[in-house]
């Protein structure tokens, strides 16, 4: 952990010439001139041998998934349940499109028009995320949004080992259906659905039941809808994802890494199921205080 996020920070400020040496690299990556990510990182192999063995570290996870899979739910009730922070990227790019903060408006209309923020920016927002999580003593991570091209996941790569990638799974009309429905409270900032997915199994595809994940009547008046999940934008988002992102499932899947994981419906009937393959169904007490 404290190797990516030295890694990271150096990357995003400078100072040294390690810093000096990831910028250039930054630079280049998002201009996209540069030659493969890991042979441009000349301090890779240096981070390296600080990686630490997987049993003296928490578990280091990245979910990947479709905008509007369910990479946010699962991934946090498992950070809950195995107690490492979930770091979603799409998080920080909204606390910092939130803020007066001076890349906000250049955010808003990169994020709203569902393309993807530079990889100078999320490597920046990433590393004041894992800086401060390093700060408060946390240990290992679940990634949910990143990394999303085969660039970012070559970086990763080269500071650090991902155990395992878990890739959620679900068919389209269905997840332009669930983005369509999803809303946030304004106020807790807990994420509900109001959308009742219930299509019929056809051509091959599976037939899918899920309830809407209703708010509590307190959160009711207070519910907010993501500016990047009107029906333009999910499709715009799905388009490069499969364009951008679906890459990253290869590169992990070449390594034996990747877990797929189709949804068989909401929470009730997945949840229990990903616990199993992930071999966590017998930790009955963690499933309690995760739920
Ligand atoms: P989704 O529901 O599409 O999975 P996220 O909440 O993960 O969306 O991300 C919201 C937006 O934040 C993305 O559409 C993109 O603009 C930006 N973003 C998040 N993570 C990344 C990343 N790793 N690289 C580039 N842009 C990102």
């Amino acid at each position: 952990m404290a190797a990516v996020q030295r890694l990271l920070r150096a990357a995003a400020s400078g100072g040294s010439a390690m810093a000096a040496a990831a910028r250039r690299r930054m630079t280049s990556l998002a201009t996209d001139q540069a030659p493969s990510a890991a042979a441009g990182f000349s301090f890779a192999a240096e981070e390296r041998v600080r990686r630490r063995p997987m049993a003296e570290r928490n578990v280091q996870w990245v979910f990947l998934g479709c905008p509007g899979v369910g990479k946010g739910t699962y991934a946090s009730r498992l950070s809950r349940l195995l107690g490492v922070p979930h770091i979603a990227t799409g998080d920080l790019v909204r606390d910092e499109l939130a803020s007066t903060g001076p890349l906000a408006a250049q955010l808003a209309e990169i994020v709203n028009q569902g393309k993807l923020v530079s990889d100078e920016i999320i490597f920046n927002l990433l590393s004041k995320r894992l800086k401060k999580g390093e700060d408060q003593g946390e240990s290992g991570f679940i990634l949910d949004g990143f990394p999303r091209t085969v660039k970012q996941a070559e970086i990763l790569d080269g500071v650090t080992d991902i155990d395992m990638v878990v890739n959620l799974k679900l068919r389209e009309d269905v997840l332009v259906e669930k983005c369509l429905g999803r809303r946030i409270c304004g106020q807790c900032g807990k994420n509900f659905n109001l959308a009742c997915i219930d299509v019929k199994g056809e051509n091959g595809l599976p037939a899918i039941y899920m309830e809407p994940l209703l708010p509590p009547n307190n959160c009711m008046p207070k519910l907010i809808t993501r500016a990047d999940d009107t029906e333009e934008v999910v499709q715009n988002r799905l388009r490069i994802y499969n364009d951008m992102s679906q890459p990253v499932e290869g590169f992990y899947r070449e390594q034996g890494k990747l877990l797929e994981f189709d949804l068989p419906g909401g929470i009730p009937e997945s949840w229990p199921k990903l616990l199993q393959v992930l071999n966590l169904e017998d930790q009955e007490e963690l499933k309690l205080a995760a739920a």
